[in-house]
């Protein structure tokens, strides 16, 4: 059989490995399988949302409200902005694709930083569009500026801050940045990892409403899979002026948000305490990694998320590390696909880190 042939430059997004996969593969009981490697909240979902999950398993017979009124009228109120201004997402994936969909085809451009998340480039593809890269790996606006005078893309991507590096934009000289943007080009800040940043530096925060206020033409893309640790009930959210929402909600399935998720993250946003226990055990938990870093002469960009990535220099090698780790039962993330000698690690629970610190300590000693 043959397929649209845009898929054929389309490689397959390649997700951390499930623990039931090491339990199966390598015979270590479920309990002791660690995993860093998918930026979950490792202190797990807020006990308000779970209770939330298992009240709403009653209705499981009906179909959400589509019409999300609860969750809107949530989000609304913590980032003060208008109900018409939201749409709800399977995971703020979703939220990319419609914005791709919706914006771009086989003739457009798509800008975005070297190494950035992946899903922007395979909906990106799926469409025909031409991927842009600026040439640093790090997002760099001074080479964002020179390549959107030049290929003046119909989508403009920022990961603030960056997955799968660390790495955040200064949300002043972003806002800056995008003065010089076209109004007819869409603007996707991507803020999967804002609640991290915001809480290192508040230099680094990007305030939805006034972003939205000032650029017409932006979307912000938020999630609640990361530091609202939620990533197995699928919501996130875009926030933006009512004409690029009621663009988008064309291309949205109905239905597209189950009802316990629906409840999960409103349970979620609420539990201020615990997302402050979370963003407080990754504030506490990065410096370790960070010396374990210098200790062992690994380079490492300073991180503004909830994991960390170490570049290697041969002959340590992140595929062999990331096996060695595996085997071991501790999953992490090997950047080899994105052409980097790397490994991306989600900061853990202070257990999880020092058995990571052991293990790699083990595997570095016996070289
Ligand atoms: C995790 C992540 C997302 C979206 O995750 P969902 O689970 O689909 O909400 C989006 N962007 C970046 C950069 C991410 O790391």
């Amino acid at each position: 059989m043959t397929f649209n042939s845009t898929l054929d430059s389309i490689k397959t997004y390649e997700t951390g490995r499930p623990i039931e996969l090491v339990v199966r593969e390598y015979g270590i009981a479920e309990d002791a399988v660690v995993k860093l490697a998918s930026n979950e909240n490792p202190l797990g979902a807020s006990p308000k949302a779970i209770e939330a999950i298992i009240k709403n398993a009653q209705n499981a017979h009906l179909y959400p409200d589509d019409s999300m009124f609860a969750l809107k009228e949530s989000l609304a109120k913590h980032f003060d902005v208008d109900k018409n201004t939201l749409i709800i997402g399977s995971g703020s994936d979703q939220i990319i694709e419609f914005c791709i969909h919706a914006k771009a085809n086989e003739k457009s451009k798509i800008l975005m930083a070297k190494t950035t998340f992946a899903m922007y480039e395979v909906y990106a593809k799926a469409v025909g569009a031409e991927v842009v890269r600026t040439k640093s790996h790090e997002h760099n606006l001074t080479e964002f500026l020179e390549s959107y005078k030049q290929h003046k893309p119909e989508i403009l991507f920022l990961c603030i801050p960056n997955n799968p590096l660390g790495e955040c934009l200064d949300s002043k000289e972003t806002f800056e940045f995008l003065k010089q943007v076209d109004k007819n080009c869409l603007i996707v800040i991507d803020g999967a990892y804002q609640e991290y940043a915001k809480a290192k530096d508040l230099s680094k925060a990007i305030q939805p409403k006034e972003l939205i206020n000032t650029f017409p033409n932006a979307i912000y893309l938020g999630t609640f899979s990361k530091a609202y640790g939620l990533g197995g009930m699928r919501v996130g959210y875009g926030i933006a002026n009512a004409e690029i929402i009621q663009a988008l909600s064309k291309l949205r399935p109905p239905f597209n948000i189950t009802t316990p998720s629906l409840a999960a993250a409103i349970a979620a946003l609420e539990d201020k305490e615990h997302i402050k226990k979370s963003v407080e055990n990754n504030l506490a938990q990065m410096p370790l990694f960070e010396n374990f870093a210098k200790e062992n002469g690994f380079d490492f960009t300073p991180s503004y998320t909830n994991f960390i990535t170490y570049y290697f220099k041969a002959p340590l090698d992140s595929t062999k590390v990331a096996d060695y780790l595996l085997q071991k039962g501790m999953i992490i993330r090997n950047l080899a696909s994105y052409g980097l000698n790397a490994i991306r690690i989600t900061i853990g629970t202070k257990e999880q880190n020092e058995k990571f610190f052991a293990l790699f300590n083990t595997y570095l000693n016996q070289k």
